[in-house]
């Protein structure tokens, strides 16, 4: 695979008021998607879904399939997205 601008194949998804990642093609509101923390979300694209916490079991998974370590205390962005802020 040559890098490219959708390298990774996870897709952050709101639901349960958490922000989980998601390998899920369909992820529409109200879609029942696995998330790689092994929960069963449905997708909440409600105004506020994307000022919810990043799920932490998520993260962890999108650093390994991404090939990034976990930052230290430092926010990290990967593909425009901040995943390592707290
Ligand atoms: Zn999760």
């Amino acid at each position: 695979m040559t890098s490219g601008h959708e390298q990774h194949p996870f897709k952050w998804t709101p639901g349960a008021e958490k922000r989980h990642a998601t390998l899920a093609e369909n992820r529409d509101h109200g879609t029942e998607v696995e998330t790689l923390c092994g929960t069963t979300i449905v997708v909440d694209r409600g105004e506020l879904a994307w000022f919810w916490f990043t799920c932490e079991p998520c993260n962890v998974a999108a650093h390994e399939i991404a090939g990034v370590p976990m930052p230290g205390d430092r926010p990290v962005t990967v593909e425009g997205e901040t995943v390592g802020a707290r």
